[in-house]
């Protein structure tokens, strides 16, 4: 059957303002690096992907190497825009990345214009579209110059070939030279991906204050941690979870017993905010204005659905942040 967005989807969530830039993206976005792969179920990502934009979720995140195997989340993503979403490219905001390992031979990966310009025309083969809104660094690479990496990106956006340019996984000193080489060359970072959640707190340690004083966004990836800062761990690992799963970047050694105490606790905390655990976690990295957005996976719509709850309460008071952070010290 035809897919025919919800009309009032405008109306589920706040758009926030990406730094100093004109663009705003949802409060909550979709990320596709687990759950579009050829190992997962394509009609299960498609129901994801329909919920996601009748609830006012325009931004979809992509890499070249999102699968398994590499390369299929962007083919089935373009698939599902093709089939469902043709009708809809202005309203939509679609990244991908490149600096991982993608294919064989040293033009494969890092941060080459050689590598990064050829992966751009690949993912944009794969998804069948003509530019995405954000192109990204995905990681910084120690090897090549930054003015190469950062060349290659403006001359993405001077192509045609990408509205924004993006860094990923970049430290704050990196970030700030990379951001002041962008905006020489005319074409300034629109947004910095770090990870970052209530059990990865790198981006406090100078990153968001780079970034909150030049004016670039920011959009944390892993907000749930892989899915910890929820509720699934919290007696035993589940057979449909990413952890069980072969194909899953969550190991079973990582929900040790430490961690899954510190989440019953924190699970008290958002039960006492009428909270799921996820929806305070996402809450938690919201009440940052440097925040602009909070890139999600999900595995199945309900999730998503849930996540979403997040945005009715994203106050904090004193005492609950003291709470939360006694618990994480632990
Ligand atoms: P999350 O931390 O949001 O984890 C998502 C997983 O958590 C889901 O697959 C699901 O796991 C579980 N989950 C999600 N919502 C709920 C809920 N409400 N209740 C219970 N469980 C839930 O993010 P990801 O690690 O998936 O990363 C999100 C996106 O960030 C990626 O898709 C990608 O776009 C980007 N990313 C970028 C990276 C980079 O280097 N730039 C690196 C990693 C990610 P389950 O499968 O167990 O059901």
């Amino acid at each position: 059957p035809q897919y025919l967005p919800a009309a009032d989807r405008y109306q589920a969530l706040p758009y926030r303002r990406c730094g100093k830039s004109g663009l705003k993206l949802p409060a909550i976005s979709l990320g596709l690096w687990h759950n579009f792969g050829d190992v997962d179920a394509l009609a299960t990502g498609r129901q994801t992907l329909h919920l996601a934009f009748d609830n006012g979720i325009t931004h979809f995140d992509l890499a070249n190497n999102y699968g398994p195997p590499p390369g299929s989340a962007e083919l089935n993503f373009g698939k599902v825009l093709a089939q469902d979403f043709a009708a809809y490219r202005d309203e939509l905001i679609i990244s991908t990345k490149a600096g991982y390992g993608m294919w064989e031979g040293p033009y494969g990966e890092w941060g080459s214009r050689k590598y990064l310009l050829a992966s751009l025309d690949q993912s944009l083969k794969r998804m069948g579209l003509e530019y995405v809104d954000i192109f990204y660094h995905h990681r910084p690479d120690p090897d090549t110059p930054l003015e190469e990496s950062m060349g290659a990106l403006a001359h993405a956006v001077r192509q045609g070939k990408a509205l924004y340019v993006g860094l990923s996984n970049y430290g704050p000193e990196e970030a700030q030279k990379a951001i002041g080489l962008l905006r020489e060359m005319g074409t300034p970072c629109l947004i910095h991906q770090p990870k970052y959640s209530m059990l990865v707190r790198d981006p406090e340690a100078g990153l968001l204050d780079v970034l909150g004083a030049e004016g670039v966004g920011c959009i944390p990836f892993s907000p749930l941690a892989q899915g910890l800062l929820s509720d699934k761990y919290l007696q035993g690992i589940p057979d449909d979870s990413r952890a069980a799963s072969s194909t899953g970047f969550l190991q079973r050694e990582q929900v040790t017993p430490t961690v899954v105490a510190q989440l019953q606790q924190l699970n008290t905390v958002a039960q006492a905010r009428g909270q799921s655990l996820a929806q305070m976690a996402l809450a938690w990295l919201l009440k940052d204005d440097r925040v602009t957005s909070v890139l999600v996976g999900a595995s199945r719509p309900a999730q998503l659905a849930d996540s979403l709850h997040c945005l009715q309460n994203l106050n904090f008071s004193a005492d609950e942040l003291a709470r939360i952070e006694q618990i994480l010290q632990k």
